[in-house]
This record gives C-alpha cells, structure tokens and sequence, in this order.
C-alpha cells in the first residue's frame, strides 16, 4: 500500500480512497482477478474524508423510498457488510434504534417511515408506546416511538482498510499522496497526472466525494450535478453523562431535507456523538467554521443551483446556522429527545463534510447518483448510506464496469 507512482499502463484506474472507491477496487478484482487496477489517492491515508468523518451506523434501510437506489443498496449492503465484518474479525453491534415523535404532529410522519421500512424489508420494524421507549432508552421521551432492532454501529475507517487489504492481497496497487490534477487522452489511454507523477490507463472509476464533479470536468464531462459541501457538526457527551444513552435516538426527520436531524449515537468505540447539523461548509474540506477557501466558496455561490436551493429552503437554512452558532438551541433540540441533558453534559466534538449533490435548478439530489460517459464512472452522490451500502454499491459499479469497459473474466 502506498507505493511511488511508476508507469505502469492499468486496465482501470479509481480515483479515491474512501470506502466506495476501495469497496469498488477489491471486487473488480474478486470478479476479474486477471486486471490491473489501481486506487489514486491524495492524503496519505485512506479513508480521511467522509469515510472517516460519519456516524458509524449501520443503517437499516427505513428512510428510502421503495424502489430507489437507497432503499435497494442498503437493504442489501447490510447483510454484506454484516458478513464481511464477521469474516474479517471487525467488531460490530447490532443495538438497535429508536426515532422518537415529541409531539402529535410527527405521527403522520412516523407512520410514513413505518411504512416505508416495512416495504424495504427492515427486520423487526415496530412502533412503541412510551412505556416501551422508557425500556429500551429509559431518559428519551416521546409519544410514540420506531423501534428499528436490526440497526448497528462499526467503524467506518476500519472498514474501509479491511477493503483496501483483500485489494492490495489480489495484487491492487494504492497509490497515496497522490492528488489528482488533470486527465488527458493519448491515443487509447488516459493519462492521469497527478501530484507525484502520470498514471496510465484504459478506464477511469471516479470516486472522489468531495470532488467528484470537479473531476469529471476534468475529463471534459460537465456533470450535471455540482457538489454542496454540508458541514456536519458533532458535540460529544462527557464520560460522566453517557449513561443518558445506550443505543441510537433520533428525531422524525423534516421530509423536505435529505438529512436526518441531529441525533444521540453511541459508537463502536463506547462514545456518545450529538449531531450532526447540516451547515454550507465554505470549503469543500471546511471541518472548521473558520475555513474559507475562497475559490471553492465562489464556485458555490455561482451556482444557479446554490441559489435556487437557498430560496426553497431559506427557513431550515437558517434555523441549521442558528444552531450551529448557538450552543444552547443545539442543547434545546437534543432537549427534545432526551430532556436530562444538559449543557454540563456536552464537550465540543469532531465534524465532518457531507458531498451533497445539487442539480442545476436546485434540488438536493436525494438518491445516490451514478453517471457514466464513454470509459468512465463517476459517482457523483454517496450520501449516507452510502457507508452501508458500499459492498452494494461496489458490487453495482463492478457490474457497470463489465459492460461500459467491456471487460471480460
Ligand atoms: C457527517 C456524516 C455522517 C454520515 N453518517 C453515515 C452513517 O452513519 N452511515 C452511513 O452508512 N453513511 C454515513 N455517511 C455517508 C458516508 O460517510 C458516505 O456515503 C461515504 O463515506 C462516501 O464514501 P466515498 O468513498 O464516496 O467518499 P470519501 O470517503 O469522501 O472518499 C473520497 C476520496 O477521494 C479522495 N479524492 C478527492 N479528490 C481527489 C483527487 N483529485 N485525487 C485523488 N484523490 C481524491 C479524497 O481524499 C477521499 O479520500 C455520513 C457522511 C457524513 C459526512
């Protein structure tokens, strides 16, 4: 793993060392063990960005509607994901999950995601009253309750490595440190230069994240979609305040917004994370309110799309930069879940960036986007699941691969 660039010609090239570009390398490899593939990535670990910045959980598929790329990627990435822990020794738990209605007017709401996870297939899906809730999260309160058993916890990073190791045992090659700065064609072959010198090859698999449009551009393919940074905001309960938490307590998500509202998780390591908000981040890598990088902010504030989304959704807008600056309305939100915490109970915690795709006339792309032009894939919106879901989703890529670089075995 993280070799120097040399000048091999490769079969395939994937640009990006998250959890869904190595998830792709180490099944295209499973499937056609005879190519030569290779993961292109900048920073000098895998995994850092969105991959190693979630909430770690294993989603069960409720949220999606039926028949979306969602619903179907989790409710088979789970399983997948579930069994490839269990074969490579990554700890797991499956602790299950509430989402709380505060007050009668989520009901409508909570029914709707009933349904929806019972037509997704979510095991062990059922409604609780109070009582019930007081069981399983004896500090949450709520009218009624989804409790959702089959939900889980794993650590993402870990995940992500296991992937990079059965590709790097099939013979993948892991270039780090390797920022990928343009993409030419000679003749057959695409030519990637890159911070640490050119690779070469015949197909290109685009799973860079944050910066997944910003390189189909640089294949000469404007995508249709431009990337949105979402910064995502965490507060974290002190040790002495975990026991407000065992499992996962969530709110009834705003329909209106791709993002599920700030939540309690306690992770794989013991932890328990508040958050996250949904904020414009003014970097593509903006983990800190402070950063600013002024030609990424310019390129979102000149997008038509930007501004369409900005006057749809003005008010939650606002509302989610209140929250942000304000450490008492975040307190006042978790409040509703669980009206013991208290501000003595949170410490400042981590962030991480969401790749929101947005199109041109403002819609926040809600389902995963996975666009392809002539030899080469791009995905252009992972959102969450998509940590879930990335056995399916590689296993998805590996098949569009098959056919659109017409590969055989
Ligand atoms: C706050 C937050 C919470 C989430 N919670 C969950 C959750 O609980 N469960 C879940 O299932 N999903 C969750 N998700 C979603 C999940 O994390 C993503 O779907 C998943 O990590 C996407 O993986 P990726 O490989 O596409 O992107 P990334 O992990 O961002 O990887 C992209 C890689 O591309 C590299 N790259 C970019 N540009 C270049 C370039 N020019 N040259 C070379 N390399 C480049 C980057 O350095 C990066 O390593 C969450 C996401 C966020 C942000």
């Amino acid at each position: 793993m993280g070799r120097a660039i040399n000048t091999s010609n490769y079969d395939i090239c994937i640009i990006g060392g998250g959890i869904i570009g190595l998830s792709t390398a180490f099944q295209l490899l499973q499937r056609f063990p005879r190519l030569r593939v290779a993961v292109v990535e900048k920073e000098d670990r895998l995994a850092v960005h969105q991959t190693g910045h979630n909430s770690g959980v294993i989603h069960s598929g409720i949220y999606y509607r039926p028949g979306s790329q969602k619903a179907q990627f989790c409710a088979g990435g789970v399983d997948s994901l579930v069994r490839f822990c269990d074969e490579n020794e990554i700890p797991y738990e499956r602790c299950g999950k509430v989402i709380v209605a505060t007050d009668e007017s989520e009901l409508g709401r909570l029914d709707t995601l009933y349904e929806r996870g019972t037509a997704n297939g979510v095991p062990g899906l059922r409604m609780i009253g109070p009582e019930e809730l007081a069981e399983v999260e004896p500090y949450a309160r709520g009218i009624r309750a989804l409790h959702s058993p089959a939900t889980g916890i794993v650590d993402y990073t870990r995940v992500a490595y296991a992937y990079a190791s059965r590709f790097d045992e099939s013979g993948g090659v892991i270039y780090l440190d390797s920022r990928v700065l343009n993409i030419t064609s000679r003749g057959d072959a695409t030519i990637l230069s890159t911070s640490s010198g050119d690779v070469s090859c015949r197909n290109v698999v685009n799973c860079a994240g944050l910066y997944s449009d910003r390189v189909a551009q640089m294949m000469g393919a404007p995508s249709p979609v431009q990337i949105v940074p979402f910064r995502g905001e965490y507060y974290t309960l002190k040790d002495e305040s975990r026991d407000l938490v065992r499992t996962l307590i969530y709110p009834v998500p705003n329909p209106r917004f791709p993002f599920l509202g700030v939540h309690f998780t306690r992770n794989i390591h013991g932890h328990v994370e508040a958050g996250p908000n949904a904020v414009l981040a003014y970097a593509r890598e903006g983990y800190r309110k402070s950063r600013i990088n002024p030609g990424e902010l310019a390129s979102t504030l000149t997008f038509r799309g930007f501004w369409s989304m900005s006057r749809r959704n003005w008010k939650i807008g606002l509302g989610e930069m209140h929250r942000s600056l304000s450490r008492r309305i975040f307190l006042k939100d978790l409040q509703r879940l669980v009206p013991a915490v208290q501000n003595k109970d949170l410490a400042p915690g981590g962030a991480g960036v969401r790749a929101q795709a947005v199109d041109r006339n403002g819609a926040l792309l809600d389902d995963f986007n996975i666009w392809q032009t002539a030899g080469a894939i791009h995905v252009l919106n992972a959102p969450s699941p998509g940590a879930t879901s990335s056995i399916s989703i590689g296993q998805h890529i590996v098949g569009l691969a098959a056919e659109n670089f017409g590969l055989d075995g």
